[in-house]
Parts: structure tokens; C-alpha cells; sequence
């Protein structure tokens, strides 16, 4: 991937904000987090009662105060005792802090103390910028961005020296507002990385065991393809492993090809391939043919492959009554068919009857 596409793809990741979740409580990591981030709005909380009332505490200590105090210690009991928030909720929770940290800094009477306050940018940012998208966290730089000129402007007309404005602005928009785009896109990479199949650049089992979900949340029918290269341990055995190598890159690269948008295409292990599309009972069997025509097609080397190919379908508009099966059950499902078809001997298209509604079944 060259640096323009990196970045599109980065600023496009919707980011599954429910696998995210998922993957730390399945690592039993959401219980310490719940408590880092209320314990965050607990010692917001504890430093505005320390302030308040003093001459270092807002001009209008009962409303300023109040709200300050208040609002961290409902943000540490909701996060202590409620449920990790949904994605809604988690980016609403956000905003508010972003705002409310803002407008309650503009309120202290010593303007570098109140700038400081927007350092507590940089706690809500590293958050958005782990759970959610580019864009979410592109507002939040933006509000920083502008939180900072005005703090910085405050400084400036309150009697300082215009140039300690200045100094404390930069200092502030590299701190706050320059890091977490950096850090989202390494994070980011890393993510999208563990996610891949090194060698085709595909999706791997676990990048397709995200995006099938996805798919199946999206669309009202997806059929999921197994694919299986036939024999080719002969192609390694005669060719070469780097020639059976340029095999499954131009495999990978015909079915990524033919399957267009929105198909998730996958290599799930070292000569094995998933397909799933959108498509539903009726149009199953002629995709997965026509993909496997694509994979048998004659290419520009001597080294020819056939694949052994099994479908499975869920398909809510045809068949409503029929329980919905789980990503995992369709895999297996395809990959049940698949070893029919290479029983069957091969280049050859076997389609999971029990997976198709009743009046679809032979
Ligand atoms: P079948 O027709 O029953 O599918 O036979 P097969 O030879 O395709 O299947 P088998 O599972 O016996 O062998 C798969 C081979 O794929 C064995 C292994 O050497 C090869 N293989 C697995 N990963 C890679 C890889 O990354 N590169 C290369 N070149 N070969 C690989
Ligand atoms: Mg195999
Ligand atoms: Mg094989």
C-alpha cells in the first residue's frame, strides 16, 4: 500500500467499536479499564472541590464549581457501576467531556492555569482515539485545536506578554493536538496488520473472523465460499515453494479481483480461501462457479490450480422462519461442502443443501 492509500484507509475504517469491546473483555481487560477511566473523573472532580472557593477557583464558584465536581463524580459512578457504554453512548460521554473541560477552564482567573486545562484534552483523545474512528477523533483535534487558540488569546488579553501566549499555544498544540492522530495511525497500522495475510495481502482467519460478522449484520443474505487449491502440494513438489507461492498471490489476487465490493475475501490458512458475498439462496451456486471458473482460468505461467469450492447461505428474505445461523456455523458449513467437492474429485462446486431454504434444496 502506498502512503495515500494507508491514509484513506485509515480516515475510512468505520472501526468496529463492539469487536474492540469484545476482544478486551475477552482478554478480562475491560474491568481495569472501567476503573482507570472513572478514576480519571474522580480526580477531575476532587481537584475542582480543592479549588473552589479559592482564588485560584472559577469567578462564580456555585454554578462553575458545582457543575465541575458534579459532573466528574457522575462520570466516575457511571463508569464504576454501570456497563461498558455502547458506541453512542461512549462518543455523547466524550463530547461532554471535551466541552465541559473547555468552558470550565475559561472560568479560572489565572489564565496559564487555565490553559493547562486543556491538557485534559489528551485524556479524552487517547480514548476516542483507541475505540473509535478517524473522524470521531478529527472532531475532537479540531475542538482541541480551537480550545488551545482560545486559551491562548485569554493569556494574551489578561496582561501577559503576547509572546508567553504564543510560547504556551505551541507548546499545548504539540502536545495536544499533534500526538493522536500520529499515534491512532500506528495503532491503526498495527491493528489492520495482525489483521492480514502477509503473502496475498488478503484478510486472515482472524481479520475474517471480524469482517464476516460485519457482513452479516449489514445484509439480509450472504453466502460464504470455501475455497481449496487441489493437489498443490504437486505445484510445491514440482514448481518450487516460491512458485507455489506466486500461485497463491495470483489465487488471492482473481478471487479479490472477481469478488468486487463489498465480498470479504480471506486466506484462512496456507492453500485454503473464504469468499463471502452478499448474495442470497438464489444467486449462491452461480457465484461460487463463476469463482471458481476464475480461479481455473489459464494465467500468464505454465502453472495451472483448480479448487475444490463448498457454499453455505444465510438468507433472512427467503426463508424468515429459518434460524440464523452464526458466522462460525456457516463457515463450517462451506467448509463441509468444500471436502465433498474434493471427494467429488475436485473442480468442483458443492452447496450446503441444509443452509439453503427448503424450496431451494434439490
Ligand atoms: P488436496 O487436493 O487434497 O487439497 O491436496 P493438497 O496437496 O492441496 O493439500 P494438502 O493439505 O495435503 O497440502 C497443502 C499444501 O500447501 C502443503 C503445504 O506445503 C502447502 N502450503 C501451505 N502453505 C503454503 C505457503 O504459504 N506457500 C506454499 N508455497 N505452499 C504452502
Ligand atoms: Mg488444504
Ligand atoms: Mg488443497
Amino acid at each position: 500500500m502506498n502512503d495515500g492509500k494507508t491514509l484513506l484507509a485509515w480516515w475510512n475504517d468505520p472501526v468496529d467499536y463492539a469487536w474492540l469491546v469484545d476482544t478486551l473483555a475477552a482478554r478480562s481487560a475491560l474491568g481495569p479499564l472501567r476503573l482507570l477511566v472513572g478514576l480519571a473523573g474522580l480526580s477531575i472532580a476532587v481537584m475542582g472541590a480543592v479549588i473552589a472557593g479559592t482564588p485560584i477557583g472559577p469567578a462564580h464558584p456555585v454554578v462553575t464549581s458545582t457543575v465541575g465536581v458534579g459532573a466528574g463524580l457522575l462520570w466516575a459512578l457511571r463508569w464504576w457501576l454501570l456497563p461498558w457504554p455502547g458506541s453512542t453512548e461512549s462518543l455523547v460521554l466524550i463530547g461532554i467531556a471535551d466541552v465541559l473541560f473547555t468552558v470550565e477552564f475559561l472560568q479560572v482567573p489565572d489564565r496559564l492555569f487555565g490553559a493547562m486545562g486543556a491538557v485534559l484534552l489528551v485524556v479524552t483523545g487517547s480514548y476516542l482515539g483507541f475505540f473509535h474512528s478517524a473522524r470521531a477523533l478529527a472532531v475532537h483535534t479540531a475542538w482541541s485545536l480551537l480550545s488551545v487558540i482560545v486559551f491562548s488569546v485569554r493569556i494574551a488579553t489578561g496582561g501577559h506578554d503576547v509572546r508567553l501566549a504564543l510560547a504556551v499555544g505551541l507548546l499545548l498544540i504539540a502536545a495536544v493536538v499533534s500526538v493522536l492522530p500520529a499515534l491512532q495511525i500506528l495503532y491503526w497500522l498495527l491493528r489492520t496488520e495482525s489483521l492480514s495475510d502477509p503473502l496475498t495481502e488478503l484478510l486472515n482467519r482472524r481479520g475474517l473472523e471480524i469482517r464476516l460478522p460485519r457482513l452479516m449484520r449489514g445484509y439480509p443474505a450472504v453466502c460464504v465460499i470455501a475455497f481449496d487449491i487441489d493437489r498443490f502440494k504437486e505445484v510445491n513438489d514440482t514448481w518450487g515453494h516460491r512458485v507455489g507461492d506466486t500461485v497463491l498471490v495470483s489465487t488471492a489476487r482473481r478471487l479479490h479481483e472477481a469478488a468486487g465490493t463489498p465480498a470479504v475475501v480471506a486466506r484462512t490458512g496456507g492453500e485454503e480461501f473464504v469468499v463471502a458475498v452478499p448474495l442470497g439462496a438464489v444467486a449462491a451456486r452461480a457465484e461460487a462457479e463463476r469463482l471458481c471458473r476464475a480461479v481455473a482460468e489459464p494465467g500468464s505461467t505454465e502453472v495451472e490450480v483448480t479448487a475444490s469450492v463448498g457454499v453455505a447461505v444465510f438468507d433472512t428474505a427467503a426463508c424468515p422462519d429459518c434460524p440464523r445461523p452464526t458466522p462460525e456455523r456457516l463457515l463450517h458449513a462451506a467448509d463441509a461442502a468444500m471436502y465433498r467437492a474434493k471427494q467429488a474429485g475436485g473442480n468442483h462446486v458443492v452447496v450446503d443443501e441444509l443452509t439453503l431454504p427448503p424450496e431451494h434444496r434439490h
